[in-house]
């Protein structure tokens, strides 16, 4: 587990984080290079040339060998794991004014004393304990966000008592006018009012830091403090939700053994308004905290790929021959004249799914359940061996 601790760092500190920040980033950089141009090194190599390249650059042997190393290992592990998904999503160039700095420290790395954070090369920061840390860490991560706050996050291990017996089932259906609709309306997750005046505010100020950004040529103060405000009201949507989420995945979990999850992709970025952002962000959060805490009870989670899932009707398992318009918000079972909300529906739809087995957590997105051919005509309960084994 991470538990993660503000920081509090003097200048000299600062400055010296950031210094040990920009080096490692060149080391990345450097590698990202290297790969561009053909050389696909692993640890081992990309460790020796490390040793070589210190021995004649002060600049680099100024800082710390256990972060730089620690780098380079973060990055072989990235790599390495670009190749298992066929090449997506593998480490890029770090930008020296965009990339946020992250200096990672392994058990040797550093020391905590006096309630202060030791670190190589003479740093020493204070830290905000507050919470205890419940066994000796094995690595911290040092991170700056977008407001400039310092963070520490610590690995450790920590006992997790048994989650207590459940034997109910739900089923989860994401949405942007209810975040979660689920099998059962007491454990709906209601996409909360603040979360939509804080996007409302978010949305002026970003409209403001592109109005103030100047086309090649450094910022003005009023820029930097237009993106200051918009950082920390993205943080704190942020913060909202994620307590929002924490607080509705405990119920979840706490009282059911299988949790049945719409695998929902949300499609960020590009063309979305910005209250579409922030209900696709409350969606992200839920569903990660739902699969984490689900996961470490040991409860089965299982996630049911969305297709189809909004035209079956969940009692006879007819599909509709179109699906639902967005604005049409309940769902009317032509076959056997079944009506539910949209939603309501959809979440009974992906716990019978994943009722059938199949998809889980660990062998995730896989195999469409509702097969192209199948799943039309009224008849059959879901406990019927017919729909256990498919056919219809
Ligand atoms: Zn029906």
């Amino acid at each position: 587990m991470r538990y993660t601790f503000r920081l509090r760092p003097g200048a000299l500190a600062e400055r010296a984080l950031t210094a040990e920040w920009h080096r490692c980033r060149f080391l990345w950089n450097e590698a990202v290079h290297q790969q561009k141009s053909g050389s696909r090194l692993a640890f081992g190599k990309l460790s020796k040339l490390l040793t070589e390249v210190r021995g004649r650059d002060a600049w680099l042997r100024d800082g710390s060998q256990v972060a730089q190393q620690q780098t380079l290992r973060t990055y072989a592990q990235a790599l390495e794991h670009s190749f298992t998904l066929k090449d997506r999503g593998r480490p890029t160039f770090k930008p020296r004014k965009k990339a946020l700095p992250s200096v990672e420290f392994t058990r040797r790395g550093f020391r905590i004393r006096n309630g202060r954070l030791l670190l190589p090369k003479g740093i020493s920061v204070p830290v905000v304990w507050s919470r205890e840390l419940p066994s000796d860490p094995t690595s911290v991560r040092i991170t700056r966000d977008a407001l400039g706050h310092w963070y520490a996050s610590f690995v450790v291990r920590r006992e997790v008592p048994p989650a207590a017996d459940a034997n109910g089932v739900i089923g989860i259906d994401w949405g942007v006018r209810c975040t979660a609709t689920t099998t059962s309306s007491e454990f709906d997750l209601p996409y909360r009012g603040h979360r939509k005046r804080c996007a409302a505010e978010l949305a002026r100020e970003q409209r403001k830091v592109m109005r103030r950004h100047r086309k090649g040529r450094s910022q003005s103060n009023g820029y930097q403090r237009a993106r200051r405000t918009a950082a920390k009201l993205h943080k704190k949507a942020a913060r909202q939700t994620q307590y929002d989420s924490r607080v509705w995945a405990k119920q979840v979990v706490d009282s059911h053994a299988m949790i049945a999850i719409e695998d929902f992709k949300p499609a960020f970025l590009s063309r979305l308004t910005m209250a579409r952002k922030a209900a696709d962000a409350a969606i992200g959060a839920a569903k990660r905290e739902l699969i984490e805490r689900g996961m470490r009870a040991g409860r089965k989670v299982v996630l049911v790929r969305p297709a189809y899932t909004t035209m079956t009707c969940s009692r006879c398992f007819a599909r509709a021959k179109q699906p639902l318009e967005l604005a049409q918000r309940t769902f009317r079972c032509t076959a056997c004249g079944y009506t539910e909300g949209r939603d309501r529906n959809a979440a009974r739809v992906i716990l019978a799914v994943a009722e059938r087995g199949h998809t889980s957590a660990d062998d995730v997105r896989q195999s469409d359940h509702l097969p192209s051919g199948g799943w039309s005509g009224c008849g059959p309960s879901l406990k019927s061996p017919a729909l256990r084994q498919g056919r219809r």
